[in-house]
């Protein structure tokens, strides 16, 4: 996709440079850096305080890293940056790599970004870099697509960097600048390298004042531009860190949201009613990362989509692959029924970056897995086990989270100051409350309205034969089985709705091998007529249409509920999505989908 001409990276789609054969580097300080004035507005900044820059092309990311060098070099410690981008045609992992390494003064922040690519999914993406204190929300999508599902007045500075306007008018359409205006607030600016005058005109016409300056090196002039005051949009988007908040529920959900909100610098009480962390369905032995979704793309499976590939690049963050406590060893989707086989003949006759998911035929799928496999289907390279626990673990290691354990929250009620949960003989005060307790939320009064349902659900754990600990990725169909780890496999898991039972049952045991045998008939054979030697049950909650809740119940109070079977992969993404609401910054979602998980959209009279 990308080619080079003259040593530098060229676009022969658009037949157009990234960036100045020059400088690239000097030309992006000069037109967006400077052109913004951002030394100056970051270093006006308060610890605290955080700002946004929107851009239109993402491309090689060179602005990206100019942007946060600059913030680090500029900006208090105590302050973050959101960075807005969109990018439809992103380039592959080598090609990012060779444009990057002509820049070898950035070449951290190069390496950090190129950990990230490899992470990335069509639709929105959301990275932290620096302790997080930089959050990268990329939209791999059309711009004319990404632009409007941002806030009205959320950004501080634009870099309008499509390629030239007579090359790639899409980016430059009055549709796009009216968006562009849309997200801004009184007072933000933007900067582009292009002086067209149709561009200028179209930015005047959405409220923006502009005027050409002098542009970088042979380029005589570029433009900038100010929000004109007094617009109908013209206040900015309230953005305030709380100092802290409470966060009822210690799985997956809860330890993902404290660590969110300890990354914005808020003090965390996180209050677990058992005696350890992860001791409900965020605690079995193994988590598959599985990401399921059809090949009509509903809201729940962008969401799915979305939080895969955020679940992979927040693990790489808190717990980097070991092949102990996390293995990357590849997960295949089996085409083991003929539902499952039409489901993924749709989704592989869609356009699918190769490093996300492949069809593959039995035959490969027999040389992925390590066995021979009786069906294809679908071959997720990233995909993998983590031991859950441990993730949990990892998340809460954080100087700002204080963990309280063997503490039920029984009633939460609002204060003059936020929000106090309290139980028996204990009380906690915070100025917000994510409410992350699955199934147990019903008992609070704010959530009673909520159709909360408890799924109880088994896994076995199956000793492996030397035949069976061939198999190196992870199988899944209507149910899964892991590699085996330590001598054991673990497979799972059952689902029985309105069932809060954590009792170990020979029927469930039995439903698991049943589906083995069924749907992964090699792997049942290499097992021999092995039976499981132990099996944990605990209750995940859902709701129907299986869509989690997330965001906002009553000022200040959040909740993150319901994820189902997948919290390991929407936990994360839902924590950065409280973080966003509550800290009025750049959501990691568009806004749509963001309705979509709303419990007030979804219980509008509840929860007030
Ligand atoms: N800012 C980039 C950098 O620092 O390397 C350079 C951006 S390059 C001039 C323009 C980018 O816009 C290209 O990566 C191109 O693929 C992308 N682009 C073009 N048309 C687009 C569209 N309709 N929607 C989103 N991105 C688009």
């Amino acid at each position: 996709m990308l080619a080079w001409k003259d040593g530098q990276p060229f676009s022969s789609r658009f037949g157009d440079v990234y960036f100045s054969a020059e400088s690239g580097m000097e030309e992006k300080r000069h037109v967006f850096l400077q052109g913004n004035d951002l030394a100056h507005r970051f270093a006006a900044l308060r610890d605290g305080d955080s700002f946004c820059i929107g851009e239109t092309g993402f491309g090689t990311g060179l602005n990206f890293l100019c942007a946060w060098r600059l913030f680090e070099q500029s900006a208090p410690p105590g302050a973050s940056l959101d960075f807005f981008s969109t990018e439809r045609f992103p380039i592959y992992d080598d090609e990012l790599q060779a444009a990057l390494a002509l820049w070898p003064e950035l070449a951290a922040e190069a390496k950090a970004l190129l950990a990230r690519w490899k992470r990335r999914v069509p639709g929105w993406n959301r990275w932290h870099f620096a302790d997080g204190r930089i959050r990268l929300t990329l939209a791999m999508e059309d711009v004319a697509q990404a632009l409007p599902q941002l806030q009205p007045a959320s950004v501080d500075a634009w870099f309008l960097d499509g390629f030239a306007p007579a090359r790639n008018p899409e980016m430059w359409s009055e549709a796009v600048l009216a968006a562009v205006a849309r997200a801004s607030h009184e007072g933000t600016t933007l900067a582009t390298y292009t002086s067209t005058g149709w561009v200028r005109r179209s930015l005047q016409a959405t409220g923006f004042e502009v005027k050409r300056v002098p542009g970088y090196g042979r380029k005589w002039e570029m433009t900038q531009g100010r929000l004109a005051p007094n617009l109908p949009q013209s206040g900015r988007i309230e953005r305030r860190v709380p100092r802290t908040a409470l966060v009822i529920g210690g799985g997956l959900a809860g330890c993902t949201t404290a660590h969110a909100l300890a990354q914005r610098g808020i003090q965390v009480t996180l209050i677990e009613s058992a005696a350890q962390l992860a001791s409900a369905a965020s605690g079995n032995p193994r988590g598959i990362l599985h990401a399921r979704f059809g090949a009509g793309m509903s809201a729940l499976h962008r969401f799915v989509l979305a939080a895969y590939g955020h679940a992979l690049a927040l693990l790489d963050e808190v717990m980097p692959v070991d092949d102990v406590q996390r293995a990357e060893c590849g997960l295949l989707q089996l085409a083991a029924t003929e539902s499952e086989a039409k489901r993924i003949d749709k989704l592989s006759a869609q356009e699918w970056p190769p490093h996300l998911l492949q069809a593959v035929d039995a035959a490969q799928a027999s040389q992925l897995t390590g066995m021979e496999m009786a069906h294809g289907g679908l071959w997720f390279p990233a995909g993998g086990w983590v031991v859950p626990p441990e993730v949990c673990a990892g998340l809460v290691q954080h100087q700002n989270i204080t963990v309280r354990l063997d503490s039920e929250v029984t009633a939460l009620e609002r204060t003059a100051r936020g929000w106090s949960a309290s139980g028996a003989g204990f009380a906690v005060e915070a100025e917000q409350a994510v409410v992350c307790a699955a199934h147990q939320a019903k008992q609070l009064a704010q959530f009673t309205a909520f159709t909360l349902q408890p799924v109880r659900g088994q896994i076995s754990v199956l000793p492996a034969t030397e035949a069976s600990a061939q198999l190196n990725a992870v199988l899944c169909a209507e149910g899964y089985c892991a590699p085996a780890q330590d001598g054991m496999h673990v497979a799972g898991a059952t689902s029985s709705f309105d069932d809060d039972g954590t009792d170990i049952r020979e029927v469930d045991h039995a439903e698991n091998i049943a589906r083995l045998s069924a749907h992964m008939p090699t792997l049942w054979q290499s097992l021999g007529d092995t039976q499981p030697v132990s099996g944990r049950a605990a209750v995940r909650c859902s709701v129907p249409g299986a869509t989690p809740l997330v965001g906002e119940v009553a000022p200040g109070l959040y909740c993150s509920l319901a994820h189902g079977t997948r919290g390991l992969l929407t936990a994360g993404i839902s924590a950065e999505i409280i973080a966003a609401q509550m800290c009025g910054t750049v959501p990691p979602l568009p806004q749509a989908l963001l309705q979509a998980l709303s419990p007030l959209h979804r219980f509008r009279n509840t929860g007030k």
